[in-house]
């Protein structure tokens, strides 16, 4: 597949599909995916896990802002190739979008959301992932969507000493799966977890995917920028429509 192949060039290594009437069924009334495409049918869902962005844009600057970056324009190159297949409306993730974006990265069959840290996991690189975008059509230009998710049957979760709640410093982590986010973001606004979430680091599933000392790809977001998304939230769109040929 076209969309898929560049993706990966670009360093988007999750790649899943997943039927948006479907998903919806199981969804609050005001994330669904329906709200954001009226008649969508399919969701193509990108992510990035382990070091592949690294790999794939090799040279370029290092930082938390710029591992973004890098993964904003793997997300855009995407969104330009998917123009073969036809018009769709990308939805970014990040604070206050419209969707949930752990949820959708378990139906593309990624991983699962832990019932004690609240962290999604991947089976080969456990925490070290993000759901980066999604990419809405409408109808089902793929074809027809199996089921993907694996949430029924994997739960590392249950047979671990949870080290990850002891490593938070700021015993943010309720152990149900819930984080008490006022004490991790004071925490961090304070200097704290700068670079890297303790409590993901401590996990001991895909230990050898942690993100490059140099390049935090997957952490929690910059407290102080976070704050300051708050403020200028009203300001952001999150949904930007690519234009693109119909369907041959
Ligand atoms: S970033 Fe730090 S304070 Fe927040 S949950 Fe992770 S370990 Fe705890
Ligand atoms: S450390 Fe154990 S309990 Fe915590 S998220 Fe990882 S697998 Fe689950």
């Amino acid at each position: 597949m076209l969309v898929r192949d560049q993706a990966a060039r670009a360093g988007i290594n999750l790649f899943g599909l997943v039927d948006a009437a479907r998903f919806d069924r199981c969804q609050p009334k005001e994330r669904r995916l329906g709200n954001v495409l009226r008649g969508c049918g399919t969701a193509v869902v990108l992510g990035t896990a382990g070091r592949g962005l690294l790999q794939a844009q090799a040279g370029l600057p290092a930082g938390r802002e710029a591992g973004d970056a890098r993964a904003l324009a793997a997300v855009r190159a995407t969104a330009m190739a998917s123009r073969s297949v036809g018009p769709c409306t990308l939805v970014l993730a990040g604070v206050d979008t419209p969707v949930n974006f752990a949820r959708l990265g378990e139906a593309a069959g990624f991983g699962a959301v832990s019932p004690v840290s609240g962290l999604f996991l991947h089976p080969e690189f456990g925490p070290w992932l993000r759901v980066r975008a999604a990419l809405l059509f409408p109808g089902y230009p793929f074809g027809a969507i199996a089921e993907a998710s694996i949430a029924d049957r994997f739960h590392p979760c249950c047979s671990c000493a949870r080290p990850c709640l002891t490593a938070c410093p700021a015993a943010a982590l309720d152990g149900a799966g819930g984080q008490r986010s006022g004490q991790c973001e004071q925490h961090r606004l304070d200097g704290g977890c700068e670079l890297v979430c303790c409590s993901r680091q401590a996990c001991p599933l895909g230990a050898d995917h942690q993100d490059a000392p140099h390049l935090p790809l997957h952490g929690h977001d910059c407290a102080v920028k976070r704050r300051v998304f708050r403020v200028f939230a009203w300001l952001r769109r999150v949904t930007l429509v690519v234009r693109g040929r119909p369907p041959a």
